[in-house]
């Protein structure tokens, strides 16, 4: 057990000696946020530990809490209900960056039938967690989270009108240990409060950018490692602010300036056993690892939207950046949207680097599940690892690289209307309209400057 796990008697013992006052109910939501209530932590011991309410609107909503319509599950057609919120006090943490502060993280159930909301993220990850185990396998997975530090706080910035985007450091901080000494009154606080809270963090380090940083969590069950990434964001953006800095996980905010991703590595396992590797194939690789990472490979198309939820996610996908536009896998080529990482070793694992650092990770994690089992189910034969320049292969295939080809590919996907319930699926292409819809309204700074004088 890590260090700040906690368990349902020892809150109950930190309650009554006064150690800790409030507890965070949270869900998570379709853009990957918490949402939730702060309650009293008596009143969280006496009965609300068992269920609390919330409005169903926020698994219906966009980035900026609008109430679009198109959703089959919520509206003010049926009068926006509630949802179930059930704790899942396995989840029951500290929040050590917060005074006398707790957190637990909800399952949502439906408010009559109390069954699971099938397009909860965490219930759509847990669906194909099931599935798998119906095979006899684990996933573990690691995302690894990539991000902007600003001189400036949230607040000053968008009084500003998100015009003074000066990041904290004035060069590239690859790696660099006296540029990032100078962001350790935020990276060293994330690292040691998200330990403390029973995440555990192996490092963080400088990234190739002014004021970008990377943070890596360690492998874990696929439906923990959402849930990390999910708090360490979170604390990122909490402990930012307390600092008086913004953090920034859009995923790109300067077109000339390199993206944030979020790289998910993947590992099959049975009975605590890597089935990913094999010590007498070529790089380690069994059959498995080729077939799941043939079907990642085939299914691309159909989850991207999934990588790329939102406008601004396809910003990243330009030639000549380290986003990857096509669906290859490689060895060592950090421009092939797979790469096999640890080949030769019982690590042997596989990285997607497609997504960007706005993914919701249950969702990413759950569809790329869904598409290394169907590669499975299929035995698909793995294509040849792309050497060299991936843009020179030929049939190698394109990565849907704008949202409105994300949606179409993703309407397109009997895979996944098979793999998490067509309900779900109809769900989230909504939300990917929605996003697209929101965007086509706007006029933008670029448009009136390319165009009011000389059009
Ligand atoms: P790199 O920096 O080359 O991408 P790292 O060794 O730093 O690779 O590992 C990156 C991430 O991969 C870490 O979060 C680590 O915990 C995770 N990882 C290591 N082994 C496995 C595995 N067998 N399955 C899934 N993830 C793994």
């Amino acid at each position: 057990m890590m260090p700040g796990n906690l368990t349902y008697d020892q809150l109950k013992n930190q309650v009554s000696s006064g150690l800790v006052d409030t507890v965070l109910v949270c869900l998570v939501d379709m853009q990957g946020r918490l949402m939730g209530k702060r309650f009293h932590a008596q009143n969280f011991i006496d009965s609300s530990y068992a269920e609390t309410h919330c409005c169903n609107y926020l698994l219906a909503t966009d980035l900026e809490m609008a109430t679009p319509e198109g959703y089959a599950s919520s509206g003010w057609s049926q009068g926006y209900g509630d949802f179930v919120m059930k704790p899942d006090l396995e989840t029951l943490r500290p929040v050590p960056w917060l005074d006398g502060t707790v957190m637990v993280l909800c399952d949502v159930l439906d408010h009559r039938t109390h069954q699971a909301v099938p397009h909860s993220p965490r219930q759509v990850l847990k669906r194909q967690i099931e599935r798998l185990r119906e095979k006899g396998f684990e996933l573990k997975a690691a995302t690894e989270l990539e991000f902007f530090i600003f001189e400036k706080s949230f607040d000053q910035i968008r009084k500003g009108g998100f015009r003074d985007l000066e990041p904290i450091s004035g060069y590239n901080q690859d790696y660099h240990i006296f540029q990032t000494s100078k962001e350790e009154n935020i990276m060293r606080p994330l690292r040691n409060h998200l330990f403390n809270a029973g995440i555990p963090v192996e490092c963080s380090k400088g990234e190739a950018e002014r004021g970008q940083e990377e943070l890596n969590i360690r492998y874990d069950a696929a439906l923990r490692c959402a849930d990390h990434h999910t708090i360490a964001k979170h604390a990122a953006k909490e402990i930012a602010w307390q600092q008086g800095h913004a953090i920034s996980f859009l995923p790109k905010w300067d077109q000339h300036m390199v993206g944030s991703a979020a790289h998910v590595h993947q590992s099959l396992w049975q009975a605590e056993k890597p089935v990913f590797y094999d010590p007498n194939a070529e790089y380690g690789m069994s059959a498995l690892i080729r077939q799941y990472l043939a079907g990642l490979i085939k299914y691309a198309p159909d989850y991207m939207l999934f990588l790329a939820p939102n406008i601004n996610s396809y910003k990243r996908f330009t030639s000549g950046s380290f986003a990857p536009t096509k669906a290859v896998w490689s060895i060592d080529n950090r421009t092939a949207g797979f790469r096999l990482c640890a080949e030769g070793t019982s690590a042997v694992r596989v990285e997607c680097r497609i997504g960007g650092s706005d993914i919701n990770p249950y969702l990413a994690i759950a569809t790329q599940l869904a598409a290394g089992m169907k590669g499975i189910e299929e035995r698909l034969e793995c294509p040849l690892p792309a050497m060299g320049d991936v843009y020179t292969i030929k049939d190698a295939p394109a990565l849907p690289i704008t949202l409105r080809d994300a949606v179409d590919a993703l309407s397109a996907s009997d895979m996944l209307k098979e793999a998490l319930g067509e309900e779900v699926v109809l769900h989230y292409i909504r939300a990917g309209e929605v996003e697209q819809e929101a965007f086509n309204k706007v006029v933008t700074d670029w448009e009136i400057a390319r165009g009011f004088e000389r059009s």
